[in-house]
């Protein structure tokens, strides 16, 4: 096959499904979507299905503006999926809000996507070909059209495994075909999905977070290449092993910022890893000073690891929060102009004077993507008269753009792409800065460097992207190209 060009926005969303004992699904994907508000803002959305019929709603912005008195009531059914969807940088597009719905000829169908498809346009022209008319540019589009014409011709899990083969990329999917929710991982297990009990049903969610806010069990994750069909009226799962590979390409992003702390996420639970990376940080490249201070909230985690491996090692260091947040400033990541964006740091971050007066201190971060955040914060400190400021970062430089749905920058505009880390330093401003290797993200992450999408922090990925080199021998055969055998709902 040739290379695939990306098209359409790259996203990072969050998704959700659930099949319940005669409850309604409405409101308990309603409050999932809250739990997963952190993977998605611009647009939020549910898709439900009573036996007869599907019934949809999808809104702009959060999850507490896309849903208006009676939105939920009119929504239908005891199964259903929902989506909160990842604003792109300066465009709200209502086009791409999902999910994404559609009927045709032997039913319905409504899909949940997170992720993104490294082959869009070669499957869209496919389709195209064939006289279809789309009406979105995103690959979630294509996905759904493309499982509706296997549809045609098959049962579910056939035409799902079609598609599997079909589709190259990162997909997390939740998907209700007439009124059967079904989950799906991509082969490589890119974005994580999650399988959770409730008392009268199942969950599929992109983090376990959101079945702990239905107060639901956490069974397990859903493994790459997995299908899980849930029955209908919460009754259990069945679960197909459709594609298997060699290696698995997990994000480490997920880990390192995206993922909420309170998530498992492949069987770790995001809080420690993050506090593991700290950990990890102070071993490669620990340094006295008189405070470690986090920058709220992504730091905090690597922050209180940090601060607790250097206090194990006898440094008379002390753990302090010394930037105060505003909470009601947004992210200020999805700022359309760099300009936007510094006054937004300013707006949402004030130091705590007698924290960083006259003190030596160790700032840390997840990361730095443009450099934003941590140049604005060491100006800040150092008004405030810290004697010296040093940076500490739980990831590895960022140097190339991620096509799979996570960091949004271009390599211009990624401050380590062709700098080295003392170019950086010089350039924040700062008396030292390290990050952390990537073996200790692997290392922490208890993975090999082969089973990690490590694409950002190397530049090579594990898929075939044109115009990047590819660090494996991707999309060889199916290894697992067999007819689903139904696995033990348990295991
Ligand atoms: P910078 O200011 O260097 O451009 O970005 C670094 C800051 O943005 C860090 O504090 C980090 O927590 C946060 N960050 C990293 N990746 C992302 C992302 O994909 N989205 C958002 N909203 N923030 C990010
Ligand atoms: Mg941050």
């Amino acid at each position: 096959m040739t290379a695939g060009r990306l098209n359409g926005p790259t996203e990072k969303c969050g998704v959700v499904g659930v099949s319940l004992d005669g409850r309604d699904a409405a409101r308990p994907l309603y409050y999932a979507l809250y739990a997963l508000q952190h993977r998605g803002q611009e647009s939020a959305g549910i898709v439900t299905h009573d036996g007869f019929q599907q019934y949809d709603h999808v809104g702009m912005g959060l999850v507490g503006d896309a849903f208006g008195p009676g939105d939920l009531e009119d929504l239908r059914g005891s199964c259903g999926i929902g989506h909160a969807r990842y604003p792109t940088a300066g465009s709200v597009d209502s086009a791409c809000a999902q999910p994404f719905s559609v009927s045709f000829k032997s039913g319905s169908l409504g899909l949940s996507h997170n992720g993104n498809l490294v082959n869009t346009d070669e499957v869209r022209a496919d389709i195209e070909a064939q006289g279809h008319a789309f009406t979105s540019d995103g690959d979630t589009e294509v996905i759904a059209h493309d499982l509706a014409r296997n549809l045609l011709d098959g049962d579910l899990i056939r035409a799902v495994r079609r598609t599997m083969n079909r589709v190259h990329g990162s997909y997390a999917l939740t998907i209700m075909h007439d009124d059967t929710v079904v989950g799906l991982r991509d082969p490589e297990g890119n974005r994580p999905l999650c399988i959770g009990e409730l008392e009268d049903g199942y969950v599929l969610a992109s983090e376990s977070a959101a079945i702990d806010t239905l107060d639901g069990d956490l069974l397990r994750d859903v493994r790459p290449g997995e299908l899980v069909v849930l029955e209908p009226d919460g009754q259990g799962f069945e679960t197909y092993q459709l594609v298997e590979r060699e290696n698995t390409a997990h994000c480490f992003f997920e880990h390192v910022y995206f993922a909420r702390p309170d998530s498992v996420i492949d069987g770790s639970l995001v809080y420690e890893v993050r506090r593991g990376l700290g950990r990890k940080l102070w071993e490669e490249s620990g340094i006295d000073s008189d405070v470690v201070m986090p920058v709220p909230d992504s730091g905090r985690a690597f922050a209180s690891g940090y601060a607790e491996a250097a206090q194990d090692d006898g440094a008379d260091v002390e753990f302090a929060e010394g930037l105060m947040k505003n909470r009601y400033v947004g992210r200020t990541f999805i700022m359309p102009t760099q300009d936007e964006r510094e006054r937004a740091v300013r707006l949402k971050l004030n130091p705590i004077r007698s924290t960083v007066e006259g003190k030596t201190v160790t700032l840390i971060d997840d990361s730095i993507v443009r450099g934003t955040t941590s140049t604005q914060l060491v100006e800040l400190l150092q008004e405030a008269g810290a004697k010296a400021v040093h940076v500490r970062i739980g990831a590895p430089p960022i140097v190339a753009p991620c096509y799979m749905g996570i960091n949004m920058a271009s390599r211009e505009e990624l401050i380590a792409a062709d700098g080295s880390v003392e170019d950086i330093r010089d350039t924040i401003d700062v008396d030292s800065l390290s990050y952390l290797s990537i073996d200790a993200v692997a290392e922490t992450l208890g993975e090999h460097r082969q089973d990690l999408c490590l694409g950002c922090v190397t530049g090579e990925y594990p898929y075939d992207i044109e115009g990047e080199t590819t660090d494996r021998e991707v999309n060889r055969p199916v290894i697992g190209d067999r007819d689903g055998e139904p696995a033990h709902a348990d295991d």
